[in-house]
């Protein structure tokens, strides 16, 4: 097996505290396995000295590899950029703290070896996240479940192995805002699991503030699910039975100073109203980012690969076969 190639991408975005820990633990790491690795690492604009550090390390092992982006592009794009950077026969990614064990990675090899070519990391518990994220995290990988149309595991991230082959079919989706996770599910193949203790982040804050978390979740919900442009239509009935309502009312009392009834109704329509144009303004986002067509992504440099894969400035100058 020592002719197999395992390719671990890891995404980066202001890591100075913790990344010297990291490059540490995954060189140590592969020095023991039997199969080659290369390390790609894909700095997402970061404004400290992470780059410097992978550079420091890439100048020194030649199993490092460094990608930078010209600036933050967002943890899923960082992902698939470096996916498209990768060669080997099978693709890990992992967080660049730590939070994903080498470790587990072994187990998900020995998965892809009895002919699975997803081998998700599924969280059985998590260290060190507040309660706030574990909440907002399970709310959301179940409504999802509800929502939309692919069968998405729960309790899974962006920690997973993947063959060669579904790396090449994940990279023909051009979606602008990918959820990596959703898009994972959707093109099938043999998939399954490998239970595994988050681990808490070695150093430093998460990178994924609230905010980035609602668009993780928005990008996620639009991209895999029409739902909630039906449930626009269902909100329309408030206001059209309240109406035949009040219509009645008036006809039959002659009553007309029913205010704080008609105020109620006209607030909680107003409510829907904008929810609904809410949720027409993210599908209608989602489709103007589509049509605009800027490349997902930019390339500002990259350091350690071969000599025909530098100067790839965007996604779309990389052919993909297959
Ligand atoms: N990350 C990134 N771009 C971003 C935010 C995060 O590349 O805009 C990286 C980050 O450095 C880490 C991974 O993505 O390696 C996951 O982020 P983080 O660990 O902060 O998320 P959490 O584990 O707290 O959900
Ligand atoms: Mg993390």
């Amino acid at each position: 097996m020592k002719n197999q190639l395992i390719s671990i991408v890891l995404p980066v975005f202001n890591e100075e505290a913790g990344i010297q820990a990291t490059i540490d633990t995954l060189l140590n790491y592969i020095e023991q396995q039997e199969e080659n690795y290369e390390l790609i690492f894909v700095d997402d604009g970061s404004k400290d000295k992470s780059v410097e550090i992978i550079k420091r390390a890439l100048a020194q092992n030649d199993h490092i590899k460094l990608v930078e982006f010209s600036r933050n592009f967002g943890h899923q794009l960082a992902i698939t950029a470096g996916l498209e950077y990768t060669k080997g026969d099978a693709v890990v990614v992992m967080d660049a703290d730590l939070q994903d064990p080498p470790e587990v990675i072994p187990q998900m090899i020995k998965k892809w070896r009895e002919g699975y070519q997803i081998v998700y990391g599924k969280r059985m518990q998590r260290d060190g996240e507040t309660i706030f994220k574990k909440f907002t995290a399970k709310m959301f990988y179940r409504t999802f479940q509800k929502l939309a149309t692919i069968n998405m595991p729960l309790d899974t991230g962006d920690f997973r192995l993947m063959d060669r082959r579904a790396v090449q079919q994940l990279l023909k989706l051009h979606e602008k805002d990918p959820f990596v996770r959703g898009q994972v599910t959707w093109i099938g193949f043999k998939q399954t699991s490998v239970l595994y203790h988050r681990q808490e982040r070695i150093a430093g804050e998460t990178k994924y503030p609230l905010s980035k978390m609602i668009k993780l979740a928005v990008d996620g919900i639009t991209s895999f699910s029409m739902k909630p442009l039906h449930f626009v239509n269902l909100f329309s009935v408030v206001p059209l039975t309240s109406g035949v309502f009040s219509l009645g009312y008036l006809i039959a009392t002659s009553n007309y100073s029913f205010a704080s009834i008609g105020i109620t109704v006209l607030l909680f329509t107003l409510g829907l109203l904008m929810l609904s144009i809410g949720i027409l303004g993210s599908y209608l986002g989602r489709v103007l980012d589509q049509v605009n067509n800027r490349p997902r992504f930019i390339v500002s440099k990259t350091e350690g690969f071969e000599e025909r894969n530098k100067g790839i400035h965007h996604f779309s100058a990389r052919q993909i076969n297959n």
